[in-house]
């Protein structure tokens, strides 16, 4: 757990806008442009930046940004065996309606798919070099978001690429809780303050007509009923953290933080997968509630819980930055609900869930940040 922090602790979701120059060397490298040495300096220069950005705004526990993973999903196969990219067009080409409905959904395209291909396995650490990095470039603690086991389960089983080494999403969840679980004891031991499991994921049963139909066309899953859905989510989440103590444990839910109109992303307040939620054993929810599509907080009314509440207070795709008064108001909504000391402040999502989707540009993500913290003083001052 998080030690001597001080109340209404402000930290980040994880990603972080990357500058410009770090794209470009992406892509040279892509095209074989650029050496790798090239390019990780520049991943190098992108994280001390990410860094000291979030240290200027005076956010408690910082992250690397994200800076060298092209999203927040595909890390798992730009390092664990097993997997294989595909591009996101190339595997709906052929599959009925899922085209069109990348489209309509307007998902960011030529985004490559984590398709588990072979038998998985951590033959390195998958976040590991990226806390090491960060660890010698600032003294605040830090946290580091992982793909939750149960999103990758569903994001990287296909019916056609998986089934020869994979005959179900089951078999290949039960490789995929050991990856995650190895790598959380690993950032553990290398003093991690806080690891965050992302799984948007986990709100598709509440709006089953958008993401999952989606991943279902693509995919070839058969969801199961609501609660068994929800149950099985439960349980591989539970797998991978179970009995791990030494450190915060947290499980980011959003609907999704792609840069599409607000009418076409998925929506639906917390309630019915709340009970579940809470059953996953993880010291903090972090939760987006800034966002009008997550509903009003006062889901927490019926289940009141001893755990910490990460408190989305930024709206990340609102170009608009709340000034602190409206992020002060948003805390004291969640005042009715939670105790000050199991409230930490932090966006809805990360800034930049991928390389080539950025929600929001650097300098108005800094300027958000900023107002955040100050509304955390302000807070802070109100109780002392
Ligand atoms: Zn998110």
């Amino acid at each position: 757990m998080v030690k001597n922090l001080p109340l209404f602790p402000t930290t980040v979701v994880g990603s972080w806008p990357r500058p410009p120059w770090l794209v470009r060397a992406f892509d040279d490298y892509g095209k074989k442009r650029g050496s790798k040495k090239k390019l990780t300096s520049h991943m190098d220069d992108a994280v001390k930046l990410a860094l000291k950005d979030q240290e200027i705004a005076g956010i408690d526990i910082v992250s690397d940004g994200e800076q060298r993973r092209f999203s927040f999903l595909v890390v798992i196969a730009e390092k664990v065996a097993g997997f294989e990219l595909m591009n996101i067009i190339d595997l709906a080409r052929g599959r009925t309606h899922v085209l069109s409905t990348i489209e309509e959904m307007m998902l960011p395209k030529s985004v490559p798919q984590p398709i588990a291909t072979g038998k998985i396995r951590r033959n390195r650490p998958i976040a590991l070099d990226e806390l090491k990095f960060a660890r010698r470039h600032t003294d605040r603690r830090i946290k580091v978001p992982l793909p939750s086991p149960y999103m990758l389960a569903w994001q990287a089983w296909d019916y056609e690429y998986s089934r020869k080494v994979y005959p179900s999403p089951d078999d290949l969840a039960e490789d995929l809780v050991r990856v995650v679980r190895d790598e959380i004891i690993a950032l553990r031991n290398a003093g991690a303050s806080f690891i965050q499991l992302d799984d948007p994921t986990i709100q598709n049963p509440l709006n089953p007509e958008k993401y999952m139909k989606f991943l279902t066309m693509l995919l070839g899953h058969k969801p199961r009923p609501f609660k068994e859905e929800l149950n099985w989510a439960v349980e591989l989440i539970n797998e991978s953290v179970k009995g791990i103590g030494g450190v915060t444990l947290g499980l980011h839910v959003c609907r999704g933080n792609w840069p599409a109109p607000e009418e076409i992303l998925p929506k639906g307040a917390y309630g019915p997968i709340l009970p579940s939620l809470l059953e996953i054993k993880v010291n903090q929810l972090v939760l987006e509630f800034a966002t009008p599509r997550a509903g009003p907080i006062d889901v927490f009314k019926d289940y009141p819980t001893d755990k910490q509440l990460g408190l989305g207070v930024i709206d990340v795709k609102n170009r608009d930055v709340e000034t602190p008064e409206i992020v002060v108001s948003r805390v004291k909504r969640a005042l009715k609900y939670f105790d000050p000391d199991q409230i930490f402040l932090n966006p809805d999502c990360g800034f930049a869930s991928g390389r080539t989707w950025p929600v929001a540009d650097r300098q108005t993500a800094l300027r958000k940040l900023r107002s955040m913290v100050e509304a955390a003083k302000t807070l802070r001052e109100a109780k002392s």
